[in-house]
């Protein structure tokens, strides 16, 4: 492995690989799909000899993300989940993770069944309660797993002042990363030990592979991670690879374009009269706006907001959209838009929704590179026809008339 020999986050992702072709001189380098690679001699073997273990293309993206994210070596790994399964591996039997009560749902259910089967213990916790941030550090977990900004309502927690807590009790910081990229934000410059990212968001971008990637700040973490990946058989697969670092050479101008159009909406959010609430790190009065000033390069672009008005009302507005997609998952080019309530945290029952602060008129966008205009336009269009009379029911058309 060899680190990149540049320091500037778009310069990294540019160039990863370009250039590293000994056989014709390939600017981009070419995709290695062959499973096996023959031995040189007897005993004799080469950097690769099996795909599961490791693969070239794999490896260019796998330290293009370890050089973004300022680590030591990136493992990459089928999705996302298998990412976090890889981190979850470092665990012995009975070992505790300290993991906030408002994760991914996928990240979520797997802690869960692992605590269920006896395989770790865990506690969830609020983590932006220092209080009970503190009690869940004194009962010693081996990981503290952190996400920020959080899925839907984009709380941020401290990652220098829980990592410098967790350092205290000899713990290890797994950050997910997802949310911001590397571009925005550098959990392993903070104090963390490992980041974990579904490159199917914004790492790839393009809404066309699922993947992820477990990066380590230390080589024997890195180690570990990448024997725990070849002996369960998650990693990656090389086309996926592929496709994931060609998306990955256009990250730093889409993650620019994306927040520019966050910006624009959510500064046509708070002023509409149609909106109860709008949630963003950008905002000066976000509980966490100063911890976000001061990690984050940027404010990200997803975005969730509260309608005035009832389910109904969402339905309608939902409807008037025409750019907007409904669709779960995040980070692509094209701007999504969901109801977590009934789409990304279905699986939540309704109570503990309540408890999240996931109501029925809460919606979670993701901001893609569209014209903005062309998304303030829409916005409004659904917006009015939120409120418009035909998609009031007949008896009410009768009062009014
Ligand atoms: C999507 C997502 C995951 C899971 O990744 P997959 O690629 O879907 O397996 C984990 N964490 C966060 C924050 C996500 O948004």
């Amino acid at each position: 492995m060899s680190a990149s020999e540049f320091q500037s986050t778009d310069t990294i992702a540019v160039r990863a690989g370009i250039e590293t072709d000994t056989q014709y001189g390939a600017i981009t380098p070419p995709l290695y799909l062959s499973s096996n690679y023959s031995f040189a001699g007897f005993d004799d073997k080469r950097e690769f000899d099996y795909s599961r273990s490791g693969n070239p293309t794999r490896q260019i993206l796998g330290q293009a993300l370890a050089d973004l994210e300022c680590g030591f070596g990136g493992v990459i790994t089928s999705t996302g989940m298998s990412a976090i399964f890889t981190a979850l591996q470092l665990l012995k039997g009975g070992e505790r993770v300290l993991a906030p009560h408002d994760c991914y749902g996928g990240t979520f259910r797997l802690f869960k069944s692992y605590a269920e089967k006896g395989l770790i213990t865990l506690d969830f916790v609020d983590q932006t309660d220092e209080a009970a941030l503190i009690e869940a550090l004194d009962k010693n977990p081996k990981i503290v797993w952190l996400e920020t900004p959080s899925n839907p309502l984009l709380r941020v927690v401290d990652i220098e002042k829980i990592s410098l807590l967790a350092k205290q009790k000899d713990a290890l910081v797994v950050v997910d990363n997802t949310f911001l990229s590397p571009v925005f934000q550098k959990p392993l410059l903070l104090g963390a030990d490992i980041v974990v990212h579904s490159t199917t968001k914004y790492i790839n971008g393009h809404s066309d592979v699922v993947g992820g990637a477990v990066i380590a700040k230390d080589e024997k973490v890195y180690e570990d991670l990448k024997w725990w990946a070849n002996c369960t058989g998650v990693t990656g697969a090389p086309f996926d690879s592929f496709l994931t670092l060609r998306g990955l050479r256009t990250l730093d101008v889409r993650i620019q374009r994306h927040a520019k159009n966050a910006k624009k909406i959510v500064d046509y959010l708070v002023k509409s009269p149609a909106v109860e609430k709008v949630y963003y790190p950008g905002l000066e009065d976000h509980p966490q706006h100063a911890i976000a000033k001061k990690q984050q390069s940027g404010f990200g672009s997803m975005i969730s907001f509260k309608l005035n008005g009832d389910v109904e009302t969402v339905k309608r507005f939902l409807k008037g959209l025409r750019v907007f997609s409904l669709a779960e998952s995040l980070g692509g080019v094209e701007s999504l838009i969901c109801h977590p309530s009934t789409m990304t945290h279905a699986a939540v029952s309704l109570e503990e929704q309540a408890i999240a602060g996931i109501t029925q008129n809460l919606l979670r966008v993701s901001v893609g590179i569209e014209n903005s205009d062309d998304l303030l336009e829409d916005i409004q269009r659904g917006f009015e026809h939120a409120h418009q009379p035909s998609s009031i029911s007949s008896e009410q058309i009768s009062v009014v008339a």
